[in-house]
Parts: structure tokens; C-alpha cells; sequence
């Protein structure tokens, strides 16, 4: 079961396919853009063709495609990993999608002799490289046995949460969570700049108290040099949200804070701003306020 196969090959799937090389792990990768391709190509994987080839050529198949249609169109669709697939290989989706997606592409994989669990991350670019991320797994725990060493080659912890979709709630869960924290911290630091105070002054007063966070430590810095390179876009937690909005209503649960970021994030999106990373979230409360946090 060492043969993987590694498709989409972005911010986040490059870094964690380059760990999988490092430990010594036989690889096939494939992308849409041929550029991350060669790069792991010149690291010593295998070129995959197509999705298909790339699951013809393993046991286990990573995705870490933006979201549920992506993953759809990788794993079902025409030149997809099925299409490829031996009985028995194993899929585990990495990627942050709607929860009910992954249960639909599990009965479709299952179908077809094949096993799935849903393994979305938590912890960025930088962990991705340092292979320390979160991993929030769902699927049937003898599957979740046989890939754990996978896992954590590029994870710091690796928890299995439940039934497959489980990994995927989680991470709505986080998310919901991150993106509120992103909006009280901007929302916050606006006010004290605005009555006077400088923004570096009052992160170092307040930091090591209960304001602080990990929120506070990876994005105060990032808002106050005025660096908004991705990191996480916008536009994927914008997407992060929408699941986590439609899967509330599928569900019966209320999420009025949620909306609310959703809507900055939706102002943000319609200045052109939906490339950047979330921290730039700020750029809302400063425009409301006609103030910025620069140090
Ligand atoms: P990205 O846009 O940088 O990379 C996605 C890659 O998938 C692209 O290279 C794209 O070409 C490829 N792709 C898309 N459709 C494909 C298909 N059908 N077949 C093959 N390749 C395909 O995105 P990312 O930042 O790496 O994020 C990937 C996933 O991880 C997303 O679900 C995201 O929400 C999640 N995530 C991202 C971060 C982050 O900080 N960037 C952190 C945690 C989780």
C-alpha cells in the first residue's frame, strides 16, 4: 500500500506531496497546470496523465482540490480517479468541501470497490510545509488504521472524528470559528487605532491574556506590515462558509455571526480584494472607519 497518488498540486498539496517524497513514499501526481507538476516531477514523482492515470498507478489517491465540484469532477468525473481506480484503493479527500458531498462521492467510490475518508487540514502553508497540520478525519476506522502513517507524515495531529462527512464539519466548525476571530480582532484593533492608540502597543499589551489567540499571533502582524499575500484567500473561505450556511440550514442550526462575516467577505470579494488572504478582512472595518492598523 505504498503507491499514492497526489492531485492538486496548489498551496497547500504541493508542499504536503514534497513531505510524502521526502519520507519515502512512491508517488504519481497530477494538476490542471502542468507548472507544480514538473516541479514534484524534478523531485523524483512520477507524471500522472490524467486523474485516472495517476489512480491506475496507486493503491492510495490524495485530493486537495478548492471544493466540492472540484472534487467531484477529479474523483467522478470523465477522466476522473474511478475511471482509473483498482478495487481496494483507497481515496482520501484532503480537501475542505461540503460534508454531504463527501458522503455522495463515498457511496459513488464504495460502489465501485473502492474506500474513501475525508481528511480536510487545518494549519496553512507554513504547516503544510513543516508537515505539522491538523488533520480532521471521517470514514470507518479500518481505513482510517491503514492510512494513518500517511496522515501523519503530513500532520501534527490526526483525529478521527467520526463517520465519513465528520472530517469535513470539523473543519466547518473551524472555520466558522477562524473567520469570526479574523472579524472581532480587525473590528477591535480599528476602534484602538482610531481612539488613539497604536496597533503594535496595545497586541503586545493584551497578547498573553485571554484576547489572545493564534488568530491574534499569525494575523495582528500580517494586518500591521499591510501584507495580505495568501495564505488563505478569501475566496476560499468564502466558499468554507457558504457550506458551512447551507450545511446549518440542512441541519436546523442558526449561524447569524457566520452570515455576518459572509457579507464582509462578500463586500471584500466585490472590490476585487477575494484573492488576498482573510486577514485583509480588516480592510472592511477600515473602510467604515476611514482608519488603518499599519504600525
Ligand atoms: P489552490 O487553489 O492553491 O490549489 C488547488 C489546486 O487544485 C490547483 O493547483 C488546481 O489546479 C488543482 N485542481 C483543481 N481542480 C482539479 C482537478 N479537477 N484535477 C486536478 N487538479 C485540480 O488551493 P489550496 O490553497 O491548496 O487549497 C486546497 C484545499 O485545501 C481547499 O479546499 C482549501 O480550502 C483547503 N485549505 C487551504 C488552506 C490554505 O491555507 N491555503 C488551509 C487549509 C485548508
Amino acid at each position: 500500500m505504498n503507491r499514492i497518488g497526489f492531485i492538486g498540486l496548489g498551496i497547500m498539496g504541493k508542499p504536503m506531496a514534497k513531505n510524502l517524497l521526502d519520507a519515502g513514499y512512491e508517488l504519481t501526481v497530477f494538476d490542471l497546470f502542468k507548472t507544480p507538476v514538473d516541479e514534484l516531477v524534478a523531485m523524483g514523482a512520477g507524471r500522472g496523465e490524467s486523474n485516472a492515470d495517476v489512480a491506475a498507478q496507486s493503491d492510495i489517491v490524495i485530493t486537495m482540490v478548492p471544493d466540492s465540484p472540484q472534487v467531484k469532477d477529479a474523483v467522478l468525473g470523465k477522466g476522473g480517479v474511478l475511471e482509473g481506480a483498482k478495487k481496494g484503493m483507497i481515496l482520501i479527500d484532503m480537501s475542505s468541501i461540503n460534508p454531504l458531498a463527501s458522503q455522495e462521492v463515498c457511496a459513488k467510490v464504495e460502489e465501485a470497490g473502492c474506500c474513501m475518508i475525508d481528511a480536510p487540514v487545518s494549519g496553512g502553508e507554513p504547516k503544510a510545509i513543516d508537515g505539522t497540520l491538523a488533520v480532521m478525519v471521517g470514514g470507518k476506522a479500518q481505513v482510517f488504521e491503514k492510512v494513518l502513517p500517511i496522515l501523519n507524515v503530513m500532520g501534527g495531529s490526526v483525529i478521527l472524528c467520526g463517520d465519513i462527512g465528520a472530517g469535513n464539519t470539523t473543519k466547518l466548525v473551524n472555520q466558522v470559528i477562524v473567520a469570526s476571530n479574523i472579524a472581532i480582532l480587525s473590528e477591535a484593533l480599528v476602534l484602538g487605532k482610531k481612539a488613539g492608540v497604536k496597533p503594535e502597543a496595545m497586541i503586545d499589551a493584551i497578547h498573553t491574556g485571554l484576547a489572545g489567540s493564534a488568530v491574534m499571533e499569525a494575523k495582528a502582524p500580517m494586518m500591521m506590515d499591510r501584507n495580505f499575500k495568501p495564505g488563505f484567500r478569501i475566496k476560499l473561505h468564502i466558499k468554507d462558509l457558504n457550506n458551512a450556511l447551507s450545511t446549518g440550514h440542512e441541519v436546523g442550526a442558526s449561524l447569524p455571526m457566520t452570515a455576518t462575516v459572509m457579507g464582509m467577505m462578500q463586500w471584500l470579494k466585490s472590490e476585487g480584494l477575494d484573492g488576498e488572504d482573510h486577514s485583509a478582512l480588516v480592510k472592511y472595518y477600515e473602510t467604515l472607519a476611514g482608519a488603518n492598523v499599519r504600525r
